[in-house]
């Protein structure tokens, strides 16, 4: 036996109620009968998907051969698009929407995090002028049809096989990364190919590569050319760590800078800590009007934003400097010290920037991210 929705395949898990059979692991999205999840459901289309896509930019060159060719792979294979952070990924997927848009088929665009699915509905719109762009997530279910559906990838159970595209959005990211329900939900709701977008996959993904099971396209260049900026690795006793981390803030006193720290409970005291000294904001997943304080922070100059790997991602702060504090701190993985260092050098404006970890040990995952770096940046143009 096995779950149409979760794919779950466990049979502790299944149990038969009063009408049927029942799934408890993915019963908290829906108490449905496996035979009622099986039951597709009807989306309409309004678009005839004639009309081009509208960009402010033009691609680089290596965008558009990118973008070309995921657009040809995506008809026989899924596709994983491995690109830096700042590298445009979401440009790169518009001409597979527009061909699949153009035939009447469903598109959506999952991602993991709640925060981001409006912003991304927005600029989706301004590239898909005459489609119906919905976003669907927490606080927004009351409108779940259109032609091109942003919703977290919690939603994706609203859509049984209801897709023929379905682009997956940093899928190594919280809460989506590890949770098997949500995989097999994303699955389940796509009938026709998935594009991975990711900086970082995962292992999962890298071994389907091997397999030849989803076809890989790589882009290791930022839209301005420049290289990823590069992190600088600083061990230090405990004492030291915080007289270096001074050291860096006064240095660079007149520009932005985000401190990644590993807990909240050391966001709070850091930041009581450094409040005497300087401007500091702090954002963690506790803080209340996060959004607010980003924003406020966005329209400073300079100051200090101490966060969590709550701010690891999404986020684009021109000239911003990065510090990563206890980089060796396990809560930071590879694909968080890459995401964090790559918040750096993202404008064309200031394509260029500093990344600091400090740390009380070596670490191989720090020397891993720097090795990928590195390697990423060779052959840029700048
Ligand atoms: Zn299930």
């Amino acid at each position: 036996m096995q779950c149409p929705r979760c794919l779950n395949t466990n049979k502790e898990f299944f149990y038969h109620g009063s009408r049927g059979w029942y799934c408890r692991k993915c019963i908290s999205f829906g108490r449905r009968m496996l035979e009622e999840i099986c039951e597709p459901i009807s989306l309409s289309t309004s678009t005839d998907g004639s009309e081009e896509y509208i960009m402010k930019y033009p691609l680089t060159r290596a965008q558009k051969e990118i973008s070309k060719t995921c657009a040809s792979f995506i008809k026989e294979m899924d596709v994983l698009l491995f690109c830096v952070c700042g590298a445009g990924k979401t440009e790169l997927v518009l001409e597979s929407i527009h061909q699949c848009l153009k035939q009447k088929k469903k598109v959506c665009f999952a991602i993991p995090r709640r925060q981001v699915v409006l912003e991304l509905q927005q600029r989706l719109s301004s590239y898909f002028p005459n489609a119906i762009v919905v976003a669907v997530c927490g606080g927004y279910t009351d409108i779940t049809d259109g032609d091109l559906i942003v919703c977290t990838t919690h939603q994706l159970y609203r859509y049984y096989q209801a897709f023929d595209l379905l682009i997956l959005d940093e899928p190594d990211a919280y809460p989506f990364k590890g949770n098997p329900v949500l995989h097999g939900i994303a699955k389940t709701s796509c009938k026709g190919h998935i594009i991975y977008l990711t900086a970082t996959p995962d292992q999962q993904l890298l071994k389907a590569v091997e397999r030849k099971e989803i076809a890989c396209l790589t882009l290791n260049e930022r839209p301005h050319g420049h290289p990823l900026p590069v992190p600088v690795i600083s061990i230090h006793t405990r004492f030291g760590m915080f007289i270096r981390l001074i050291q860096f803030l006064k240095k660079n006193q007149y520009k932005r800078i985000i401190v990644f720290v590993p807990t909240i409970r050391m966001a709070n005291l850091l930041g009581d800590i450094l409040k005497v000294m300087m401007d500091v904001s702090i954002c963690t997943s506790k803080t209340a009007n996060r959004d607010q304080i980003i924003e406020r922070y966005r329209r400073k100059k300079s100051g200090v934003m101490i966060a969590t790997t709550v701010l690891e991602r999404g986020v684009t702060i021109p000239g911003v400097i990065i510090c990563v504090y206890y980089a060796e701190h396990y809560v930071f993985d590879l694909s968080a010290q890459t995401q964090m260092a790559g918040r750096a050098g993202r404008t064309f404006e200031e394509p260029t920037g500093e990344v600091l970890f400090i740390q009380n040990e070596r670490s191989a995952i720090s020397e891993k991210c720097i090795a990928m770096i590195k390697e990423a940046n060779q052959g840029c143009v700048a």
